[in-house]
């Protein structure tokens, strides 16, 4: 697909030059020139956008239950507390880990699977300024280098998140050979710009529903006032309206 969205851009550009060349209509040539690159970087740069990649934002479910997600981990503080808060709940939690950071950590992974939870693949260094234009081969080494961490520690991820939910053109088919899925949110929790936990936990709160996909984070990315507290006022917030934490299946995902 991105094929297609490079070609209605390119002809858009040779328009641009016939009309600059040929006629005084330079208004209607710039237009020709840069509109169709915006379908690209919409599809690029809003995470929730679905040509370039599939990616899934919520789940379906009868239940009051919702998948909470927490990215950018293992981090040696945070980690070993956010298990011991969500045991406290009965709760079941996705980690997307960065595979630089699990390398440091193997004993995070194998915990976090040891307690019944999922690890999910947020590639090897999270390059947030340079995934979207990465070529192929980086993105396939993004994906294979972390694997390789993560299979390590005994983990064997189906679930993928972009960093800051950015994609690159070449993702779909990069995600597909290695069997893995595109995962969104649809509840942002916004704690990595938070310096209180109890507006992050009411940002949460306001928006979650049945089947929402929660994103939260853990590590150094977070004020110190906000690190796992939020997570704690998220689960309370949960538990008092008696929602669930789930991992869906994957035939539940939409
Ligand atoms: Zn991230």
């Amino acid at each position: 697909m991105w094929r297609a969205l490079l070609v209605f851009s390119l002809a858009g550009k040779a328009v641009a030059v016939v009309l600059w060349s040929f006629s005084s209509f330079h208004w209607g040539a710039a237009a020709c020139f840069f509109l169709p690159d915006l379908p690209i970087l919409y599809q690029v740069f809003v995470p929730s956008s679905q040509i370039l990649c599939r990616v899934f934002t919520r789940f379906d479910t009868p239940r009051q239950e919702v998948w909470l997600t927490i990215d950018d981990g293992p981090h040696e503080e945070d980690t070993p507390q956010i298990l011991e808060l969500l045991d406290r709940h009965g709760a079941r939690a996705t980690f997307f880990l960065i595979g630089e950071r699990a390398e440091r950590h193997p004993g995070l992974v194998s915990e976090i699977l040891r307690r019944n939870h999922e690890v999910g693949h947020h590639t090897q260094t999270h390059p947030v300024a340079s995934f979207w234009c990465a070529s192929p081969s980086r993105v396939g080494r993004e994906l294979d280098d972390a694997l390789r961490v993560f299979e390590r520690g005994g983990a064997s991820p189906r679930w993928f998140r972009a960093p800051v939910g950015i994609k690159s053109l070449f993702l779909r088919s990069a995600l597909r050979a290695r069997g893995l899925a595109c995962v969104g949110w649809s509840v942002r929790s916004l704690d990595t710009v938070s310096r209180d936990p109890d507006r992050v936990a009411s940002r949460v709160m306001r928006s979650v529903r049945p089947g929402s996909i929660v994103l939260m984070h853990e590590g150094r990315s977070l004020d110190s006032g906000v690190r796992v507290k939020a997570l704690g006022r998220v689960l309370d917030g949960l538990a008092e309206r008696k929602m669930a934490c789930v991992v869906p299946r994957p035939e539940q995902l939409r």
